[in-house]
């Protein structure tokens, strides 16, 4: 059994989660997945995606704010520190196939979403939006430290629920 990779401490007063001064929350996955679906049932998926890429960018975008100060990180080591912990809090192994802050063209594989793992592989459909918005918000944030003012957008091209063996994510300039 492997053992938390990520810094967690719990407070002894509060009870309250942190990893690298970030209040974290400690749920089962089919809690969490429920409450998507149950989100998703009401607004309809494609509302429901719209709502979370934008949510999804900005918090991507200030989580690499914060690491950047809290680790020292620039650029694109941001973009790869982000998808390592994303990777040891259990949303998917995600693997950057594809990186450029300068072009802002990025390619992730996801195997082990957390969606497609609680939803199954049979859905037929792409069930892993909430991730869409977290990698151009990332790559957005690794560009402009580098002096670049880039509009990104995403997409998943394919998907562990819809047929293929694992999930694809693709960044690229708005053009
Ligand atoms: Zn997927």
């Amino acid at each position: 059994m492997g053992r938390p990779q990520v810094p967690i401490e719990v407070d002894d007063v509060t009870g309250v989660w942190t990893t690298d001064g970030l209040p974290m929350i400690y749920v089962p996955r089919h809690f969490f997945v429920n409450n998507h679906v149950a989100i998703e049932s009401a607004l309809g998926a494609e509302t429901y995606a719209k709502q979370l890429y934008e949510a999804g960018f900005e918090s991507a975008y200030s989580w690499c704010e914060h690491e950047s100060q809290t680790h020292g990180l620039q650029g694109v080591e941001v973009f790869h520190h982000y998808m390592q912990r994303l990777s040891q809090r259990g949303w998917g192994r995600f693997t950057v196939q594809e990186v450029d802050a300068v072009s802002g063209q990025a390619r992730v594989r996801v195997n082990y979403s957390v969606f497609v793992l609680q939803l199954g592989a049979n859905a037929g459909r792409k069930v892993c939006y909430m991730f869409t918005g977290w990698f151009p918000g990332a790559l957005t944030w690794a560009s402009r430290s580098l002096g670049h003012a880039l509009r990104l957008r995403a997409r998943e091209s394919q998907c562990g629920a819809d047929g293929s063996r694992y999930c694809v994510f693709e960044v690229t300039p708005e053009t």
